[in-house]
């Protein structure tokens, strides 16, 4: 392909990225794909091309074979697991990242991929409120690096963690550095570490355990404490480790956990956890940690001449959600509405509570607006990541690492390599400022406050969901009301969700009509009842609204 044939073929893709995006916006499109396992084999040749296709030939099968067999996460629609939003000037990024690819692993090998994100991660640790501990230039050496998610960036801290731990108690030990008796007792120690997490954390902890080759010991949580980690139990648990001849080196706080958005009181922990100072204090705030933009929820002052104060939405969100969501007028009664002084279900939070941790994670590619991937990881003491896993061959060495005025990212992540990431944040913070992702924020909060109050709407016939826990940002759990439905009628409806298309319909894709819907299903909206979810984190519209 050249360059008179790219630009042909890139405004086709792009036209075609546009009306994808307005009809999943319109919410017309059923969020799960009408199709069988395996729908996609039949479809395509069983070897690769032997001679060149033009562009011609391969685009019609983006809307023939694969936008039938997505789910559509950019849809209104989708309420499952958490929001996954994208806009366009996050597209650009990604645009321009693939255009300039570079596998950026050191400073030199393209200077503007590490600074930039190292510029872009400082005011971001700004924006969120984080402590100032985590910045670049902080005094004790802290500082931000984009990992490709949320589990990336635990595994990686875990391996740091551990090493840490090992190296603290080698030295307290006298075993010189390096040895082979040092090397040789860490080997032995290494199998009787043990990492911490609430029975409630993200299986990243778990899964991260198993690669750092340490134990995994759950804190338990109980609904009465709202799944939330409790100082006598970590106290406990804790004890019951070292009692079974383990060493407890890590522990992940979470931020909001899946399942229910529980927040572990760093503020009612740290006094437990100051008893241990070798235990690492990781914060996973993969969903719920971009809520810290609002100064509301990091529990900082709001200065109102900087602020929106919450109350006023017509800062213009270009592609996400229109302002001024509000329940059906009807209905206003049952606003549950978050506030400043009542941000919706959040524990204290911010600088001043944090400043114990270790490191923190947060996903902008969740809520914030920006594509998968981009998590963010901040660590109070980048030598920390740097002595676990920087390894200098004679192939990776260049004079800029030597002098040390440069950031290698390459010594804070686990795979060499790494996307331009820092770009599509850059745009996506520019074009929408600090305070049009609070906008969105505050947003996609009050449509949990408005579902929630709808789900608790009790008159006459409306009886048959509760809420379950404590609603938290934009997530509301509920559930059938226990005896609301008819013995006969459990069941009924399980395992719908991808229903067979109607006999006589079957097109060759699988699906009826166009992969945008038929004009009929997108006028009535069919397929929208589909969803069947247990939970509902509000959802951000995707790169394109119907307004
Ligand atoms: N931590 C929490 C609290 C999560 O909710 C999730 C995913 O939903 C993760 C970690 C893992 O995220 P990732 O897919 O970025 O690894």
């Amino acid at each position: 392909m050249n360059a008179d044939q790219f630009r042909t073929a890139a405004h086709a893709a792009i036209e075609e990225i546009i009306q994808y995006n307005t009809s999943v916006a319109t919410g017309t499109l059923p969020v799960l794909p009408a199709i069988k396992p395996g729908y996609l084999r039949p479809q395509l040749p069983s070897h690769a091309p032997n001679n060149p296709e033009p562009w011609s030939s391969i685009q019609p099968d983006i809307a023939k074979s694969i936008i039938p067999g997505l789910t559509h996460w950019q849809s209104p629609n989708f309420m499952a697991f958490f929001p996954a939003c994208t806009t366009y000037p996050s597209i650009l990024g990604e645009m321009y990242s693939s255009a300039f690819t570079a596998p950026a692993f050191n400073w030199l090998c393209s200077p503007a991929c590490t600074e930039l994100e190292t510029i872009v991660l400082d005011w971001l640790a700004d924006a969120l409120h984080l402590p100032g501990g985590f910045r670049s230039d902080s005094p004790n050496g802290g500082g931000g690096v984009i990992q490709g998610s949320a589990s990336e960036a635990i595994v990686t801290v875990m391996v740091a963690a551990r090493e840490r731990y090992l190296n603290r108690r080698a030295d307290a030990r006298g075993l010189a550095n390096p040895s082979p008796e040092r090397e040789k007792w860490i080997a032995e120690m290494r199998p009787r570490l043990v990492a911490l997490s609430s029975d409630q954390a993200h299986s990243s902890t778990a899964k991260g355990a198993i690669i750092a080759g340490t134990y995994h010991r759950m804190v338990e949580t109980t609904w009465e404490e709202d799944l939330a980690v409790q100082p006598g139990a970590l106290e406990r648990t804790i004890k019951k480790c070292i009692e079974d001849g383990l060493e407890p080196y890590y522990i992940t706080l979470s931020y909001g956990t899946t399942s229910t958005c529980a927040q572990d009181p760093l503020h009612l922990l740290a006094p437990v956890l100051e008893k241990y100072p070798d235990i690492w204090i990781h914060i996973d705030a993969a969903y719920a940690g971009t809520a810290l933009i609002c100064p509301e929820y990091a529990n900082v002052d709001v200065d109102p001449s900087t602020s929106n104060n919450g109350t006023n939405d017509t800062i213009p969100i270009p592609n996400g959600m229109p302002p001024n969501t509000q329940p059906p007028a009807s209905d206003t009664s049952l606003l549950s509405q978050p506030s400043l002084s009542n941000p919706h279900g959040a524990l204290p939070a911010g600088p001043q509570t944090w400043s114990a941790a270790d490191s923190f994670n947060t996903n902008l590619h969740k809520w914030l607006l920006t594509s998968f991937d981009a998590s963010l990881l901040y660590i109070k003491s980048r030598s920390d990541l740097t002595s676990a896993l920087s390894i200098t061959p004679a192939y990776l060495q260049n004079k800029h690492t030597d002098s040390g005025l440069v950031t290698d990212y390459r010594d804070w992540q686990i795979p060499l390599g790494r996307r331009f990431r820092a770009l599509k944040i850059w745009f996506v913070v520019r074009s929408y400022g600090v305070e049009g992702l609070r906008g969105h924020i505050r947003r996609t909060v009050r449509v949990g406050g408005v579902f929630e109050g709808l789900v608790r709407d009790t008159r006459e016939g409306r009886e048959l969901f509760e809420v379950v826990g404590r609603p938290a940002f934009g997530l509301v759990c509920f559930r059938v009301r226990p005896g609301a439905i008819p013995r006969e009628l459990v069941g009924v409806g399980d395992g719908s969700a991808v229903e067979e298309p109607e006999e006589g319909v079957e097109t060759e894709n699988g699906i009826e009509g166009s992969p945008f819907g038929t004009v009929e299903q997108q006028e009535h909206g069919k397929g929208n009842e589909q969803s069947g979810t247990k939970d509902k984190k509000a959802q951000s519209t995707p790169a394109e609204t119907a307004e």
